[in-house]
């Protein structure tokens, strides 16, 4: 491909609507525009990538024969109310109604679709399991679309549905999905972490989210090195590096101003994980109660919902309304009807510094079961796991990242074909719900959440598995019949073994295009300039490592085939 005929109109300035890294670059690179809020076009360069990760995605949905289909986005309002979505699903599903008044939503997932199409035709155990996917536009109406491809109304998803006999079936289908997912996001570059969304009774997990580690990511994540545990903190039952205060008869001290966690820890000269939190709030039902939490963690808002429905921290007056003392609250004398909690990662503690519930005044050696009280069912799991805790399966420190959710397996068993009615006939005879999984993974998030991975100040830098064009030949000066010449010659021979080749032929200054081959990032550059050529050599730019060689003119083709060969996955 010539640069002169590529549409791909680059941006000096960052775009005003963009935050993101990756945002700002594929709209100054010119590989996407925004029509209207969360919708956008994906330009030439970009829509090469899409089709790479798309191909990758067959490729290992081929492997574990899965099978490529295709159903209409626009679905029958019908389905929805079989399934009951069309009430739950909420103002999220775009709806429409045709000229005949009948109700349709364009799919934002295709659960409904693929259960009412199979639910005539797969009437025996003998015909299963089957695993049907598609990737299509999806349509959701977020609420805050943002983030350009990261949230946006209309994006692309892969979605697989499986079916199957038995849950030794359903549970084969979905670590099959599962593991093709991880080496999807390998293969496209992505380092992303396996997080545990549901647990099955039976201790595996039923539903794992796969994230890209990000700074900009919206979840917050701990995951161990060690033994490969992932967990996002608000799910994650941390495990702490306990410390406990000394043993001792309890003792009331004086504690002046130490009405922080700081403070009292400056005080007592314990670390900050040595004092206990007290956190008051009131509960869904309007009750008070006071949260005890190690001194260095915090409170889990979604944790905290669990545990105590719509909650509201307290305010000033109502903790002088309920009588509480703020800043030195704590389990010994509470006032009558306040309940009190303590974080579970606390149950091996044995020895408390805690608030006295008198200004200026703490307990230390505060024993749990001498000095006060503490039932089964006020031990609650509320605490936000952080780095540095306790890998709960192997006990090596957690460390703590964010991540961009890209895809996600699902264990669904029968909510979607009992209420469907999508039964079959089992080896036994009998009439059963078809047990269902489904698998989604979002093709237009990943772009974006690749290059939000693979950048530096100056632009993209595309991994060669999924860049648009795997090498940019660059000539200095296109009028030079020494230059064009070796070019062209070299792009040719590329092009020739296989690889994809931009050639950037504009008459443009040698930093206008250095400039763009960076920020449009494609793996390497062969950089033809004069002066190397009169030495019969061009050079190599590898945009990741910034690295440059010469290289012989004759052998700089062949040389890139091998690199780009063996980076393709
Ligand atoms: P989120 O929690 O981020 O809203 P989700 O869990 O609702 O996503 P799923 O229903 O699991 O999303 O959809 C499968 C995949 O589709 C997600 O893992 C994500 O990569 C992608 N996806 C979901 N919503 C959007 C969106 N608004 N824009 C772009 N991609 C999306
Ligand atoms: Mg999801």
């Amino acid at each position: 491909m010539q640069m002169s005929r590529l549409y791909a109109p680059t941006l000096k300035e960052d775009p005003r609507e963009a935050e993101l890294a990756s945002h700002k670059l594929l709209l100054r690179a010119g590989m996407m525009r925004r029509g209207a809020v969360g919708l956008y076009s994906y330009l030439p360069l970009a829509w090469r990538s899409i089709n790479k990760i798309e191909d990758i995605i067959r490729d290992e949905m081929e492997a574990i024969d899965a099978q490529e289909m295709q159903v209409p986005i626009l679905t029958d309002g019908d389905l929805w109310h079989q399934s009951g979505r069309w009430n739950d699903y909420g103002p999220e599903l775009m709806r429409l109604s045709d000229r005949y008044d009948h109700e349709y939503a364009l799919g934002p997932t295709h659960e409904e679709t693929f259960t009412d199409l199979v639910r005539n035709e797969l009437r025996s155990y003998k015909q299963l399991p089957v695993t049907l996917y598609q990737m299509q536009d999806k349509f959701r109406d977020e609420r805050r679309p943002r983030f350009g491809l990261m949230r946006s109304r209309e994006f692309i998803m892969k979605d697989a549905y499986s079916f199957s006999a038995t849950q030794e079936s359903l549970q084969e289908c979905y670590e099959q999905e599962k593991e093709a997912y991880a080496k999807i996001c390998k293969r496209v570059g992505l380092r992303a972490l396996p997080v545990v969304a549901d647990s099955g009774q039976i201790g595996g997990d039923t539903s794992v989210e796969f994230m890209a580690i990000a700074d900009a990511g919206e979840a917050a994540l701990v995951y161990c090195d060690d033994c490969g545990f992932a967990a996002d903190t608000e799910a994650a039952t941390a495990a702490i590096n306990l410390v406990d205060g000394e043993a001792g008869d309890l003792e009331k001290i004086a504690t002046p101003g130490a009405s922080t966690i700081e403070a009292l820890a400056k005080f007592l000269n314990v670390p900050e994980a040595g004092t206990r939190k007290a956190l008051a709030l009131v509960d869904g039902d309007g009750k008070p109660v006071v949260c005890f939490v190690p001194g260095d963690h915090e409170l889990n808002d979604v944790k905290a919902e669990h545990a105590f429905g719509s909650y509201h921290m307290m305010t000033e007056e109502e903790l002088k309304e309920f009588g509480l003392v703020k800043g030195f609250m704590g389990p010994i004398g509470l006032p009558d009807g306040v309940r009190a909690c303590y974080d579970v990662s606390l149950k091996e503690s044995q020895w408390w510094a805690i608030g006295a519930n008198e200004p200026g005044y703490h307990y230390v050696h505060a024993k749990p079961g001498r000095d006060f009280q503490i039932a089964d069912s006020d031990w609650v799991d509320i605490i936000t796991a952080r780095e540095g805790d306790v890998c709960p399966k192997c006990g090596a420190p957690l460390k703590a990242a964010r991540g961009i959710e890209v895809s996600q397996v699902f264990q669904l068993g029968t909510k979607y074909s009992a209420s469907m009615g999508a039964t079959f006939m089992d080896e036994d005879g009998v009439e059963k719900p078809l047990l269902m999984g489904c698998y989604g993974i979002g093709i237009s998030r990943t772009l974006q959440a690749i290059v939000e991975q693979h950048h530096d100040e100056h632009g993209i830098i595309w991994p060669v598995s999924v860049a648009p064009y795997e090498v940019e030949v660059i000539p200095l000066d296109v009028h030079d019949d020494l230059v064009w010449p070796v070019a062209d010659k070299v792009a040719n021979q590329l092009l020739g073994l296989g690889v994809d080749v931009l050639v950037d032929d504009r008459k443009e200054r040698p930093g206008v295009k250095f400039n763009d081959a960076d920020l449009m990032g494609m793996p390497y550059q062969v950089v033809c300039g004069k002066k190397a050529i009169k030495n019969g050599n061009v050079e190599l730019k590898n945009r990741a490592t910034g690295e440059r060689t010469e290289v012989a003119i004759d052998e700089v083709a062949a040389l890139l085939a091998q690199k780009v060969e063996a980076q393709r996955a």
